[in-house]
Parts: structure tokens; sequence; C-alpha cells
């Protein structure tokens, strides 16, 4: 302990105090003592010799006046062997001794501690000699040194008493006060509000531990009360937390882990891949027809059917893998620890088993299938990104093989993927520079040989791969959605020229355009747009001829029907492209009132090869002449083609053996020569 420390100490301070008080007062008491005894024994001295030369004096006088030596001498022989007088001396009046004393035997003390009395012999007023006494002090002096020394005891007393009564006032009160504060201080330490103090004793510091204690009391039971509030609202925010954490990285829906889930446990997959080398799959699966189900029995069904595909997964894989949604009617599975690819495929048609049961909603039997792709870690890739990325495309590749398979990832899909990128960074670019320019490709009348409509189909002149043929780039136009607008390009450019082809060919001359399905889709703002644009053109509407596909016709949105409607009022003719290899359905072609069929070409190419196909084409000209529906056919390239056509009833041929596609000036030079030639004929 440092020095300033200890003088801090109450103990110590009440020590010095109470020291300082009783030294003070022992020797203010003690010295007052002394110097007043000494001063009464000099008194008293100083008076005895006094006395004696009183009581000397008159006869001293009357031996001086008669010069009697011998009787002063004896007079003053008494003083002789007093105890402090050292000399004693009687002088004549010239001041010579005549008698004398000197105690010899006496030591003096201290010399410059004497005193010296002279009285004068005096008789009659007349003084005849002098008494003088020569006294020695060493008595007060010893006494003095007495009195110090009692002094000096008397302090040593006060000393030590205020010593024993410091230490006992501290063991009576200093101490159960440096308890009460150790106490204290291990409560402080050890922050235990269960420590009480000891009662010590009844007076004022017992009162202390009492409050002391009290107020422990009073601590412990508010550290309690926070304790039980802390693990309440800790509580509260564990449960809040696990609530979160639920919200974070489990489907609400199906109580499946979520995306966010499935990529963090990839990511720690991948992680410890690099150090373990396991092997793991992904699957993404993808739901097929989950739409349609959505779309026809609404949302609350597809969210059960969602939920029943969901646990039909789970079923369907090993109880370590991981099932999770990623959304929508797609769900990932993260095989762990997979030996062999064989192994993935296992699963793979595990899962396209337990899913291929009809699911029972609103009280139907509903069956869905689903598209699955796959990547191997680490054969197709190291990164959650890639993972999934390629899953996704091998998942697009089995749907459109068809769906209800599985595809594994491989490098063909990525290069098409790329590729698919590139081409629509060009076609937008294409959009901007006009790079596009329609063919067109007449439709003749097969019973009066005129060509009396031509098909509107689309090039692109791509700045490096030259002249690129529609097969290239529309699906890509379309999944990109920059086919809207290209297709209201399409209509303003194809009714531009029709007006020119109205002029120069045929006053009656229609075009036919081909519309993507999803330009049915939306608002269809665009078809007012165009609309608009061919009444500044003057143009009569009838002279537009709309190709859709077939199933079109069979979409549930309410927006392609209502687009489709518009047409009609305008007096736009409908055609079905394609037809027969779709899927529509007589009452669909009736209830939209369609006024053109298009026989697709794989029929007319098969024509001259088996029989089924003539077949098929005779049921089709026939169905649709019931229906007040003209036919064409599509892809005439051989008189065979043409003529058996013919004999079928077929009204309209559009093929090679015609003419192929061409650009819409060489169109309208050659089909107004034709027309003049045959004019002039007819003059
Ligand atoms: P589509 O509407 O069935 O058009 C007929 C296709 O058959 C055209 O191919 C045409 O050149 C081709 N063709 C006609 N006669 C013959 C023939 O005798 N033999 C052979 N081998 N082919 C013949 P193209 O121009 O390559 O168009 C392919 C498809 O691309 C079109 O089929 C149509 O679905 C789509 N398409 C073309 N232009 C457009 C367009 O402007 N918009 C949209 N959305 N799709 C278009
Ligand atoms: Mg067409
Ligand atoms: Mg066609």
């Amino acid at each position: 302990m440092k020095l300033k420390e200890i003088f801090q100490s109450i103990s110590i301070k009440l020590l010095m105090m109470m020291m300082g008080m009783s030294i003070f007062t022992g020797f203010l008491t003690s010295s007052i003592l002394t110097v007043h005894e000494i001063k009464e024994a000099e008194k008293s001295d100083q008076e005895k010799i006094v006395s004696m030369a009183n009581i000397l004096a008159p006869n001293l006088t009357a031996a001086v006046l008669f010069n009697d030596e011998d009787t002063a001498q004896e007079l003053i022989n008494p003083l002789k062997g007093h105890s402090n007088i050292i000399r004693v001396q009687v002088l004549n009046s010239d001041g010579g001794v005549i008698a004398e004393v000197n105690n010899t035997g006496l030591s003096i003390q201290r010399p410059n501690h004497l005193s010296f009395m002279k009285m004068p012999l005096i008789m009659d007023s007349q003084k005849y000699g002098a008494l003088v006494i020569q006294s020695d002090d060493s008595e007060v002096l010893k006494r003095i040194d007495f009195y110090r020394e009692f002094l000096l005891v008397i302090l040593g007393i006060v000393f030590m008493l205020s010593l024993i009564l410091a230490m006992l006032l501290r063991s009576y009160f200093i101490n159960p006060i440096l308890y009460l504060a150790s106490v204290a201080d291990r409560v402080t330490k050890t922050r235990n509000y269960s420590l009480r103090a000891k009662k010590v004793s009844d007076d004022e510091v017992g009162a202390l531990s009492a409050n002391f204690n009290s107020m422990l009391e009073k601590m412990e039971s508010r550290e309690q009360d926070l304790e039980a509030r802390v693990l309440e609202r800790t509580t509260e925010l564990k449960i809040a937390n696990e609530k979160l954490h639920q919200q974070a990285y489990f489907d609400s829906l199906s109580g499946l882990p979520n995306r966010r889930y499935m990529r963090e446990t990839l990511q720690s997959m991948l992680r410890s891949q690099a150090e373990n080398h396991r092997h793991f799959a992904l699957l993404f699966i993808d739901l097929d027809g989950f739409k349609e189900v959505n779309d026809t029995m609404g949302h609350d069904h597809g969210d059960i059917l969602l939920i029943h595909a969901g646990e039909r997964i789970q079923q369907a894989v090993r109880k370590t893998d991981l099932v999770a949604r990623m959304g929508g009617d797609e769900f990932n599975v993260l095989l762990m620890d997979i030996e062999s690819a064989e192994e993935v495929t296992l699963i793979a048609e595990n899962i396209h088993r337990h899913l291929s049961e009809s699911f029972y909603l609103h009280n139907e039997h509903v069956f869905v299938t689903c598209s699955i792709g796959i990547t191997l870690c680490p054969e197709h890739g190291d990164t959650v990104e890639t993972l999934i990325k390629y899953a996704d495309l091998a998942m697009y590749e089995a749907k459109n093989d068809g769906r209800n398979c599985y595809q594994f990832f491989s490098q063909h899909m990525l290069d098409a993927a790329l590729e698919k990128r590139r081409i629509t960074e060009d076609l937008r670019h294409g959009i901007n520079n006009e790079e596009f320019e329609l063919y067109y490709q007449p439709i003749v009348d097969l019973t009066s040989g005129r060509v009396v409509k031509a098909e509107a189909l689309i090039r692109w002149n791509h700045p490096s791969q030259g002249f690129l043929k529609p097969a290239e780039f529309i699906d890509v136009a379309e999944e990109a959605g920059l086919i809207k607008e290209l297709g209201s390009w399409i209509a303003t450019t194809a009714s531009k020229k029709v007006v020119k082809m109205r002029r120069l060919v045929d006053p009656d001359f229609k075009v036919s355009i081909n519309v993507s399905p999803s330009q049915f889709k939306g608002s269809g703002k665009w078809l007012e747009e165009w609309f608009a644009y061919m009444d500044e053109l003057h143009l009569d509407k009838s002279a537009i001829i709309v190709e859709i596909t077939e199933n079109l016709l069979m979409e549930s949105e309410e927006s392609v029907r209502e687009n489709l409607l518009k047409l009609r009022d305008e007096g736009i003719s409908i055609a079905i492209d394609d037809f027969g290899v779709g899927y529509s359905s007589l009452s669909y072609l009736q209830e939209m009132d369609v006024d053109i069929l298009k026989i697709d070409r794989s029929f007319v190419d098969n024509l001259d090869k088996d029989s089924d196909s003539i077949v098929l084409c005779r049921a089709m000209v026939r169905m649709a002449h019931h229906l007040n529906i003209s036919v064409v056919a599509e892809g005439i390239s051989t008189d065979i083609h043409k003529n058996k056509l013919m004999a079928l009833g077929c009204d309209y041929g559009q093929g090679y053996l015609f003419e192929k596609p061409m650009p819409a000036d060489i169109f309208c030079t050659k089909y107004a020569e034709v027309q003049t030639v045959e004019l002039l004929k007819q003059a």
C-alpha cells in the first residue's frame, strides 16, 4: 500500500487525530505545570535568601558599624553548608570584605545559572555596607530536568493509551465498517446480491449493516426482476429470431427450405467440397402444365398442388437430400454424396414416378409432370451460380425435349444459351438499325391460278452473318420480349406494302402476316396503334390476314381472346397457320370465327409418299369447308402436290412450285406485269 493510501484510511486518520490530540493536550498540560513549578521553585529560593538576608541584616549592620569582623563572620557562618548558597560576603562602606563564607564543597552545575543578591546594610538611613549572597539555581534546573523526564513519560503513556484507544476504536467502529466495505466489494465483484452482512452490534454500525442488507435485498429483488425480464425478452427475441429465420429460409407455402437456404447450403457444400472431395448433384425441377392448373382451377388449387408436389418430391429422394422450393413451380433438390450419374438418374426417375400419380384437387384428378435439369459437382461447375444456372439450362432443354423428362447439363446447352444471348443483343441493334425486311410469298387461287394474296415473311440482313431466316431469330425475339416491337414494325410495314400491291397488282389483294402468340398477351395497345395507322393509310382492313398458331386458340388467358376479338371486329381475317401439328379443337375454330386454315407443310410434303397424308388433308379440307373456312395448302413444291390438293378441293396454294418469298419491290414489279399480261389477254 502506498503511503498516501495508508493515510487515506480512516483508522490511521483516527489514530493520528487521537494521538495528535492526546499528545498536544499532554504536552500543553505538562508544559504549563512544569513552567509553573519552576517559577514557584525559583520564587521560593529567592524568598528564602531574602528572608535570610533580612534576618542577618540588623546584626550585620552593627558589626559593620563597629568593624567587628568576627561577629560578622560568626553571623554568616551558619550559611556555610547551605544547599544552594555559593558565597556570602559582608562588605563595608568602602566595599572591602570584612567577612566571607565560601561553600567550596558545592559544585557549580551551570556557571551561567548563578543568581546574585546584594542587600545594603542601612541604619538610620545611613548605608554602612552591604551583604552579598551568590546562589546557585541548579535546584531549579534539576526540577526542570525532572519535569522534562516526567513530560516524556506522560507523553509516552498518552501515546500508548491513544494507540490502544485507536485500536479499540478500530475494532469497535472501523472494523465493522471495513467488514461492510468488504461485503460491498464482494457483491460488486461477484454480482452476487444474495450475500448479506452479519449484524455485529446493536448500535449505529449495526443499523448501518441492517440498512446495507436491506439495500442488498432490494438490489437482489431488482436483479431477479431484471433477470426475469431479460429472460422474457430473450425468449421473445429467440422466438422472433426463429420466426425471422423461418421467413428468411423457408417457403411460407410449402414449408420447404427456400432459394436462400438452398444457395447457402450449396455454398457451404462447395466450401467443404474443396477438402472432402464429395460429389453431389443439383436437380432443377419445373412442373409441366402447372400454369394451366393455376389458370383453370384458380390459384388456391395451384397452391395446394405445389404443396403436394413438394411432398412427393421429398418422398422420392433420400433422407439426406435437400428439397427446396425456389419460387413458382420450381423446386431444387440437392443430392448429397453421389457415387455415379446412374444414381442421380435413378432418383430423377423416382421423382417422375412419384409425380406421375394424380393429384386430387377440387374433386378432380389432376395430372402434372415435371422437367428436370441436372448438374453434377464438381464435373459441371464449382460455384453456386454456375450449378444453378446450368441445371436451369438443362431443365429448359428437358422442356424443349417434350417435357416429363430429365437432362444432364452439357456444354452444347451453354453454347446455345450464349448464342441466344448474342442473337438477343444483335436483335436489339437490328431493330434500331432497321436491318429487317419483309419478303412476300404469293398465295395462289388454285382454281383460277391467280395470285390473290401473299404471306409476309421476315428476313434479317445481319451485318456479319448475312441473310437470316426467321427460324434463326424469331424464338429468341419472343423469349427476349422483343417480338412486340418487331411485330409492330412487321404489321405497319406489311400494311404499307399492301396499299402498293392493291394499287399495282390487284385492288382486292390481301397480305397475311404472322403474329406470335405473345403479341396477343397483354393490353393489345399495339393493335390499336396499328388500326389507327391503317386508317391513316386509308387501307381497308379486309386487306390484312393475321396468321396465328393453333395453340393460341386454346390459350386460357383472357387478354388473348379479347385481342383476337378486336381483329375480328375490325374485319381482319384470321388464319390458322401450320394447321394439324398443334392441338386445337373444332369448337375453337368455330367459336373464334376463323376464316382460313393453312394446312401444315408436313402433310403436303408427304402427299406423294404416303396415303395417310391424303386422308388427313381431305379431312381437313372437308371439315374447314363444312365450317365455312377456306383452306390454303402450304409448301406445295411439286405438281403432284398441287394436283392432289386441287382434287381435294383445296382453295389456295403456297409453295416453291409457284414462287419463293421475295422482296416487296420485286413482288410488285413481277405481279403487276403478270396482271397487265392477263388484262391484255382478256382484252
Ligand atoms: P410459316 O408462317 O408457316 O411460313 C411458311 C414458311 O414455309 C416460310 O418459311 C416459307 O418460306 C416456307 N415455305 C413456303 N413454301 C415452301 C416450300 O415449298 N418448301 C419449303 N421448304 N418451304 C416453304 P420462313 O420464311 O423461313 O418462315 C418460317 C416461319 O417463321 C414461318 O412459318 C412463321 O412461323 C415464322 N415467321 C416468318 N415470318 C414471320 C413474322 O414476320 N413474324 C412471325 N411472328 N413469325 C414469322
Ligand atoms: Mg405463316
Ligand atoms: Mg405455316
